[in-house]
């Protein structure tokens, strides 16, 4: 089973309205003022996951400012979840539990108490300490935030994007790998965009091949390519599998 860890989907009013929100929501505006920021309805993710031979997405939501746009959001991921058939997963934005949601997600919660209290795994947005500028780095969750909100969260499941902000290094102290075992993943989110390729292999044996799950970042980067991408960083098969699919179905509980 392919399985993409990590995407996004708007509803089709909020493309519409994107320069009207972009004004009203300051994070909002960051990532997706710009026009040429990509934006994708549950259309075009299926058509691209036919492409690209995946079978599953996880398509998260956005951390909007208001509730209500955040729950129009929530409304319309459980919705095209609901239609898919299983091929679209639902990450709702916090803090709206919709049913048949499947995860929440994404967000930038620094703190442990910003994390929602939930059965469900939550997608985490990692932000490096260091390195180039990009729209969304400000205000992400790095490493040593990240460090604190799992230890203080020690039931939370989580999937830790982008690299966890490049946390996988502290998982060679035993009591960190301990408590992240079973209950982390690493997601590669925009990898492509922020680190050299060999960070799949250092990644792998930093923190175990299960630890490790694929995510495009869909639309930011297409599924074709990335899941290429991928494909090259990763050649052993078996670990190639892992992280493709294998690792994010028993993350995510699913089966076929
Ligand atoms: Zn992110």
């Amino acid at each position: 089973m392919i399985v993409d860890i990590h995407t996004h989907l708007f509803p089709p009013r909020l493309i519409a309205e994107r320069a009207r929100l972009a004004a009203a929501d300051e994070a909002f505006g960051e990532m997706y003022a710009d026009p040429k920021a990509k934006m994708a309805t549950a259309e075009d993710l299926l058509a691209s996951m036919d492409r690209a031979g995946v079978d599953v997405s996880v398509a998260c939501g956005f951390w909007w400012s208001d509730p209500a746009i955040a729950a129009e959001h929530a409304a319309y991921l459980v919705e095209v979840a609901r239609d898919s058939g299983g091929r679209i997963l639902a990450f709702v934005p916090t803090p709206i539990p919709a049913e048949g949601a499947a995860g929440i997600g994404e967000v930038r919660e620094r703190t442990p108490e910003g994390v929602p209290v939930s059965r469900l795994p939550v997608l985490i947005h990692g932000s490096e300490e260091t390195g180039h500028a990009y729209p969304g780095k400000t205000g992400g969750v790095t490493p040593g935030a990240f460090g604190r909100l799992i230890e203080a969260r020690p039931e939370a499941r989580v999937i830790a994007a982008h690299w966890g902000g490049g946390f996988p290094f502290a998982a060679l102290m035993p009591e960190v790998r301990a408590s992240i075992a079973g209950r982390v993943i690493f997601d590669s989110a925009a990898s492509a965009f922020l680190y050299t390729p060999e960070v799949f292999r250092r990644v792998i044996d930093l923190v175990g091949v299960e630890g490790v799950a694929w995510g495009s970042d869909f639309p930011l980067r297409t599924q074709e390519a990335d899941r290429a991408y991928v494909e090259a960083a990763v050649p052993d098969e078996t670990e190639r599998a892992a992280v493709l699919g294998g690792n994010a179905a028993r993350f995510l509980g699913l089966s076929r």
